[in-house]
C-alpha cells in the first residue's frame, strides 16, 4: 500500500484497468487508485502555449514553470475560483492527469469525480464529458462535502446531523449533512487564494511593499490568523513601490490578522447563513457535535480558536485536512454499491 500522498505521479508503471476516483479540486488534484489508495497528489495547474493553447504540463510539472514561462508559455488554474474558469484548459487538465497514470486503453475504468458543490450543470456536463474523452467507461459524480464528510469517517447515513466546512483554494462549502443527503449548504468563492490576496492587497496598502503570491502564502501558513498561537513577528521580503528596490520589512502577527479579517468575516458569515437553515432537530446535534472544519484552509493557525468564540460551537479540525476530500471519493470507488444514493 502507497502511503496517502506521498508517492508522486510521474514514473511509476502502468496501471492496469483500474477504476479511480479523482478530488478535483481548485488548488490541488488528487486521484485514488482502486484497492491502492492515493496515487496523485499535485497542484491543479496547467502550463501551456499561449498562441495555440496546447498543454505543455500538468501539476507538479507545472508548478516548476510559473514565473519561469516566456512569451509563448503561461501557467493557468482552470478551476480557479471553484467554477470551470477555463473549460479547454480544465479537459486539459483531467486528461493531463490521467494520461500520467498510464491505464489501460482495453479495460476502461470507472471514475468517482469530486466536485465542487456549487458549480453548474453546464460545469457538471463538461467534467463527465472530460471523462469520458479519457477513456472513462462509467462516471459518478459526488458533492465535496459529502465525500469530505465520508473521508473524515463519519457515519452519513444516519439520521444524524454533521457540519462539515471545507475551506479549499479558491471555495469554501459548508454543508450539513444527514442521511446521507445535504440538509442546508453555503457555497462561498473565498477560499485560501481569496486570503493570499488579501495579505498581499494589505502590505500594498499599508506598507507600499509588492510581494508575490508564493509569499502571501508563505505569511499565511507561517503566521495563520495570529490568534492564540505563539506570537511572532514576520520576516516579508518584497520590492519597495516608490524606490522600486527590494526590501525586508519586519511584521507583527496582529497586522496578518487585520489582512486576514474580512476574508474569515466572510467565511464565518456562510457558516451562520446555513446553521440558519438548518432544521432545529438537527441544529441541536450540531451543537452537541460541533462543526468540523477540513480542507486545506482548516490549516490556518487559531482560526479553529476564533470560530469557538464566534459561533460558541465545538469546532474539530479534521486530521490531515488536505486528504479529507480523496480518501471520502475513494471509499465510495471502493464500494460503489453501499454508496449509489449520494453520487449522481
Ligand atoms: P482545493 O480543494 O480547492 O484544491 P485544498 O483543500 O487543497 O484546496 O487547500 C488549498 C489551500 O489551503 C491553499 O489556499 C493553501 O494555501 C491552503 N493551505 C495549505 N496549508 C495551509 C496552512 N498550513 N495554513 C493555511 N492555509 C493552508
Ligand atoms: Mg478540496
Amino acid at each position: 500500500m502507497i502511503k496517502d500522498g506521498q508517492r508522486k505521479s510521474r514514473g511509476f508503471s502502468q496501471i492496469f484497468s483500474k477504476d479511480i476516483a479523482i478530488d478535483l479540486g481548485t488548488a490541488n488534484t488528487l486521484i485514488w487508485v482502486k484497492g491502492r489508495g492515493i496515487v496523485v497528489n499535485e497542484p491543479s495547474i496547467v502550463a501551456k502555449t499561449i498562441d495555440t493553447n496546447k498543454v505543455i504540463a500538468v501539476g507538479n510539472e507545472a508548478k516548476e514553470m510559473l514565473g519561469k514561462t516566456h512569451h509563448n508559455l503561461t501557467t493557468v488554474r482552470p478551476l480557479r475560483d471553484g467554477v470551470i474558469a477555463d473549460f479547454e484548459m480544465a479537459d486539459g487538465m483531467i486528461q493531463g492527469f490521467i494520461r500520467k497514470m498510464n491505464l489501460s486503453r482495453i479495460a476502461r475504468p470507472r471514475m468517482v469525480i469530486c466536485i465542487p458543490s456549487g458549480i453548474t450543470p453546464v460545469e457538471q456536463r463538461a467534467v463527465r464529458e472530460s471523462a469520458e474523452r479519457a477513456n472513462a467507461r462509467e462516471v459518478f459524480l459526488i458533492e465535496e462535502p459529502v465525500a469530505a464528510a465520508i473521508g473524515i469517517g463519519l457515519d452519513i447515513s444516519q439520521p444524524v446531523g454533521n457540519m462539515i466546512v471545507d475551506i479549499g483554494g479558491g471555495t469554501t462549502e459548508i454543508a450539513v449533512i444527514a442521511l446521507n443527503g445535504i440538509v442546508a449548504k453555503e457555497a462561498i468563492r473565498v477560499g485560501g487564494d481569496e486570503q493570499d490576496r488579501a495579505i498581499m492587497n494589505w502590505f500594498h496598502d499599508e506598507h507600499k511593499l509588492d510581494i508575490g503570491y508564493a509569499t502571501a502564502e508563505r505569511i499565511k501558513i507561517e503566521v495563520g490568523t495570529g490568534y492564540g498561537s505563539k506570537l511572532v513577528s514576520v520576516n516579508v521580503k518584497g520590492r519597495d513601490m516608490v524606490s522600486g528596490i527590494p526590501k525586508t520589512m519586519v511584521i507583527p502577527p496582529e497586522e496578518i490578522r487585520k489582512a486576514l479579517w474580512e476574508t474569515l468575516q466572510q467565511i464565518i458569515g456562510a457558516m451562520k447563513r446555513a446553521l440558519e437553515r438548518t432544521p432545529a432537530e438537527l441544529s441541536a446535534d450540531i451543537l452537541d457535535r460541533g462543526i468540523i472544519l477540513t480542507g486545506g484552509g482548516a490549516l490556518l493557525k487559531g482560526f479553529d480558536e476564533i470560530l469557538r468564540e464566534e459561533t460558541n460551537l465545538p469546532v474539530h479540525v479534521a486530521e490531515e485536512p488536505l486528504l479529507s476530500v480523496v480518501r471520502g471519493t475513494g471509499m465510495v470507488l471502493e464500494d460503489l454499491k453501499h454508496y449509489a444514493s449520494i453520487m449522481f
